[in-house]
């Protein structure tokens, strides 16, 4: 096991993940910027080191100033957390330069499944379900125009190199096609330096569903089988929960394992989610890989029992998987809120500034992932999710209750938050009753 790990994040994720530390008896080291300064989870660590300014490029986007952290602290691996520096292929390549162990995938796993064509490519041969498409990147106008025809409208163009949800573009039909292509092509290239486009068949009404997948280095891999994230603004998600309502486990078994063989193949080390959307016939058709750990990984670990965070850490330390996929047995349900910093009525407008009172719910089945505390500031720099409230029930009618029990504890003062349109959406039929999708928020709020 290593000794001392630095955590290359912040907020409720650095946290998380010294809390995963001080289990393993690891000991944990933060980076922090100028604006994180006075943040709690910092004297949890053994060390923290100043890495620059508020504005993430000059901190926690700065991989220089991050390994030069590393290196002053001795730390034997770093873990990225999510976002930030978490999916560059560029800062696990400087890790393993430095002889630090990154933890999470090789560069190599991490380029072949974080782009988006190449990664449609490998789900192919691990025979993972994907859309209508085109193969590869495309050529030329006249084979999108093409192959649009055969799928059939509407098709959605994206960028090999996106995320976020940006760079997508609907097309409804062969003259908004032709128009859109070569606009997309400039765009993706001004923002992700790659220039690369391809296409594949849109799905009107689709859930997301997700698949967590975890491997060690010598080849064992295994699935915690899914998450259900359809409740969504934005493409953000807002809420997440495992298993999916109203889904067969026969039917998502096999989806399941294609999962483990795609990882399997591509060599793959560390925890990784497999994205799909699925149509109202329940098809699964893949979105993406994310090569690192998701903000919802809570909701999987509650059903599962099996400690996400942990985990990755002891297979980057080259252990084998403590478990087999004989002992993942799915318990209860498990439902997360992303409580964030946002006014919902007035276009869910960022909220920084200071708390003055934070009262978090508790009780049985309720677990809190957050680093906010009464007196806290909300940064204006960075992402403003402050909370994640994740509720476990033996079943989904009792999870819902329960979450409406605790949101009911819940009082954040004088910032707005998300937490009373959560209190609206454990009342709304629709959600209660299972199985919306990916519009139905959009919908709701219209
Ligand atoms: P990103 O990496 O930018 O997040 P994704 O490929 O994961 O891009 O897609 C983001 C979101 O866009 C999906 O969650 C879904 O809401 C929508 N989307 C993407 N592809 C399709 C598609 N083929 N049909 C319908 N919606 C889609």
């Amino acid at each position: 096991m290593f000794t001392r790990i630095l955590i290359a994040n912040r907020g409720e994720i650095a946290l998380r993940v010294i809390r995963a530390c001080r289990e393993l008896g690891v000991e944990p080291v933060c980076v922090y910027s100028e604006a994180d300064r006075d943040a709690p989870y910092l004297r949890l660590a053994d060390q923290a080191i100043c890495i620059g300014p508020g504005p993430a490029k000059e901190s926690y986007l700065n991989i220089g100033r991050i390994i030069a952290a590393a290196e002053v602290a001795n730390v034997d691996a770093i873990h990225p957390g999510y976002g930030f520096l978490s999916e560059r292929a560029e800062f696990a390549q400087a890790c393993r330069d430095c002889k630090i162990e990154f933890i999470g995938p090789t560069p190599e796993a991490m380029a072949r499944l974080g782009d988006k064509v190449s990664c449609k490519l490998a789900a192919k041969e691990a025979g993972v379900p994907i859309f209508p498409g085109s193969p590869g990147a495309l050529e030329d106008e006249e084979e999108a125009a093409r192959l649009a025809a055969s799928i059939g409208y509407p098709v959605i163009i994206k960028a090999s190199a996106g995320g976020g949800g940006r760079g997508m573009r609907v097309c409804h039909n062969e003259a908004a096609l032709r128009s859109n292509l070569r606009a997309a092509s400039a765009e993706a290239l001004a923002a992700f330096g790659n220039g690369a486009v391809f296409i594949e068949k849109f799905l009107e009404h689709a859930q997301h569903v997700e698949i967590q997948v975890i491997g060690d280095k010598h080849g064992g891999a295994v699935h915690l089988w899914e998450r259900n994230c359809s409740v969504q603004r934005r493409h953000q998600k807002l809420i997440e929960e495992a298993p999916s309502p109203g889904l067969d486990r026969a039917k998502i078994e096999p989806v399941c394992q294609s999962a483990v063989r795609l990882i399997t193949q591509a060599k793959y080390h560390g925890a990784a989610t497999v994205e799909f959307l699925m149509d109202q016939a329940k098809n699964f058709y893949m979105l993406e890989v994310n090569t690192r750990v998701q903000v919802e990984h809570p909701v999987t670990e509650m059903v599962t029992g099996i400690d996400i965070v942990k985990t990755m850490i002891r297979v980057a330390a080259g252990e084998r998987l403590p478990f087999s996929q004989r002992d993942v047995q799915l318990r209860g349900h498990a439902i997360e809120c992303r409580i964030n910093a946002e006014d919902p009525a007035r276009g869910f407008m960022p909220q920084p500034g200071p708390v003055q009172t934070w009262h978090p719910p508790g009780g049985p089945g309720v677990r809190m992932d957050t680093h906010v505390v009464a007196g806290y500031v909300v940064p204006k720099f960075y992402d403003s999710m402050v909370a994640k409230l994740i509720v476990h029930a033996d079943d989904r009618r009792q999870c819902i209750t329960r979450t409406a029990r605790a949101l009911r504890e819940f009082r954040v003062e004088p910032i707005k938050t998300t937490i009373p349109l959560h209190q609206r959406l454990m009342e709304e039929a629709a959600f209660v009753e299972g199985g919306v999708d990916i519009h139905y928020l959009e919908r709701l709020l219209k």
